[in-house]
């Protein structure tokens, strides 16, 4: 606490991400980060940038990359709004489209950032519980509100709620903007996108941080009508004009362009998340049905904290949240074959 700081800064309680340890050869299973590089393309394009052109400052509006991405599933450009890291997409989110009269809604258990989000910006939200198998049930969101977030899948929990649902959802709340961050989506979900043409009031976010292994180039993108995304336009340009640089722009594109590196790299990640589950549930653990690069895990009688602190003096770092309902999971992110075996070998010890 210093004397210089403003009030509002005194207040804060900021976002703690998981742990980026400066020691390398830990196993890394705790931020969700695709064991696989980017695509050889996206390296090779932000290569070529690496000159005195990076005297210039980027296009302010990434025209590029919005044609891409809106040619990649079909939108128009002025449908595609893109920022650094979905994080800053989701900050403008919130500012720009839910920030209202009424309670924002999302899950009890979601992505801890959003109430950092609702902090910074005085923004009045409700928990909604899930239900006990860890689902969303969509009819717990009808009443008055002034939007409505979830990751889809959802985030600590891996699990997916289907089209059908997210339909109901923006049927019965057509006042209110409906946000589905699908951060994970590509890892066998199925995307709300196709319902953008139907619903004025859908939003869906993405990050290039995870499917596309460029978490370390902070690239995010959200998806709507061309009014939701004109809002966000607004945002922007009252913060940062540049928030995309040459390089994560040219890395983004080529990434897009770059279709079967995607579907390898997503497929292989898909096979070890169901050879991994088995192996948990061998051990005694509950892992709750992912669609995620990650999987939720209880252990029928070892305690979540303990495990993840003798994992971590075995070199092998998972996420564990001090939180009610869900403090005796693991959030095991997928690694390598060679990085899931270690986990499996680490945890047949500790265990027996
Ligand atoms: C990882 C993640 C993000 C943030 O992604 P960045 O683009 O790296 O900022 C947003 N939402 C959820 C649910 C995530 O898991």
């Amino acid at each position: 606490m210093s004397r210089y700081w403003s009030d509002f800064v005194k207040q804060l309680q900021p976002y703690t991400p998981g742990e980026q340890p400066k020691i390398s050869n830990l196993t890394k299973l705790n931020t969700n980060e695709n064991p696989y590089g980017p695509s050889p393309d996206a390296l090779a394009a932000m290569q070529r940038l690496l000159n005195d052109d990076l005297r210039l400052y980027p296009p302010p509006n990434a025209d590029d990359l919005k044609d891409c991405i809106a040619n990649y599933y079909g939108l128009e450009s002025k449908q595609i709004f893109v920022g650094n890291g979905s994080d800053e997409v989701l900050a403008h989110v919130f500012n720009g489209l839910l920030k209202q009269d009424q309670p924002l809604l999302f899950p009890d258990i979601s992505y801890s950032f959003y109430p950092v989000f609702c902090q910074l910006y005085d923004i009045q939200f409700s928990k909604i519980p899930l239900a006990d198998d860890f689902s969303i049930d969509v009819r717990d969101y009808q009443r008055p509100n002034g939007g409505i977030i979830f990751p889809n899948p959802n985030a600590p929990t891996g699990r997916l709620l289907g089209l059908q649902a997210i339909e109901q959802l923006l049927q019965a709340n057509s006042d209110s903007v409906v946000v589905v961050d699908e951060a994970y989506i590509d890892f066998g979900g199925v995307s709300a996108v196709s319902l953008i043409a139907k619903y004025n009031n859908l939003l869906v976010v993405h990050t290039m941080s995870k499917s596309r292994s460029l978490a370390g180039m902070r690239i995010g993108y959200a998806m709507g009508n061309g009014e939701l995304i004109e809002g966000l336009e607004r945002v922007k340009n009252s913060f940062n004009s540049y928030p995309l640089g040459h390089l994560q722009i040219a890395a983004a594109v080529a990434s897009f362009n770059d279709q079967s590196y995607f579907e390898q790299t997503t497929a292989k990640v898909i096979d070890s998340r169901e050879q991994l589950t088995k192996q948990l549930q061998g051990l005694n653990f509950e892992v709750l049905p992912s669609t995620a690069n990650f999987v939720f895990a209880r252990h029928d009688h070892r305690n979540a904290e303990q495990l993840a602190s003798e994992l971590r003096s075995r070199g092998i770092i998972v996420r564990h949240f001090k939180q009610d309902r869900i403090d005796q999971f693991l959030r095991i992110t997928l690694g390598s074959e060679q990085q899931n075996q270690l986990l499996i070998e680490a945890l047949t010890e500790i265990l027996n």
